[in-house]
């Protein structure tokens, strides 16, 4: 089943609905389409519509922003865009590296974990990030909860992520 990225009506990211709730939204004229793909054409009622890629809410809905993301290994490398923070690889399985070591008191937290493929991972090793000379190119930073899970859902969609991310 297709799905579509649906924008708030400021342009923020905020859900996936399937292909039949993105029609009904814009049949009641509650969202207007945004990207469509240009080869594909849906009939529906006495009309022909666009084919939703990305649709946008006409009135704003109010979206909780402050939800807690546990941090887990598939959030953290959602947020990292599955690349290695330290040689930007997507290629290579990814682990996760604590940016202070736990040997020299880092914490298991956002602001200290980073992915990391395994060979910058071993050659970072216990060393602090200027004695390694590896500084994450990214600040790790707690990321906004609909932010991940959508970006974890967009994976290998660029039209999607271009709209997740700004
Ligand atoms: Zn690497």
């Amino acid at each position: 089943m297709s799905k579509v990225l649906v924008l708030n009506a400021t342009y923020e990211p905020i859900s996936f609905v399937t292909l039949k709730r993105a029609v009904i939204l814009l049949l009641k004229e509650k969202a207007e389409v945004i990207e469509a793909l240009v080869e594909r054409q849906l009939r529906a009622e006495r009309s022909s519509l666009p084919y939703p890629v990305v649709i946008r809410l006409v009135s704003y809905v109010p979206v909780p922003r402050f939800f807690n993301l546990p941090l887990s290994r598939r959030s953290l490398l959602s947020r990292d865009n599955y690349t290695c923070q330290y040689c930007g690889t997507t290629e290579h399985p990814l682990t996760i590296d604590h940016v202070i070591p736990r040997s020299r008191g880092g914490k298991t937290e956002w602001t200290n974990v980073v992915a990391a493929c395994v060979s910058c991972n071993r050659k970072k090793g216990n060393k602090m990030p200027a004695d390694a000379h590896m500084i994450p190119r990214t600040k790790p930073a707690k990321p906004g909860y609909i932010a991940v899970v959508l970006l974890g859902q967009a994976k290998g969609n660029e039209t999607w992520q271009r709209y997740i991310r700004t």
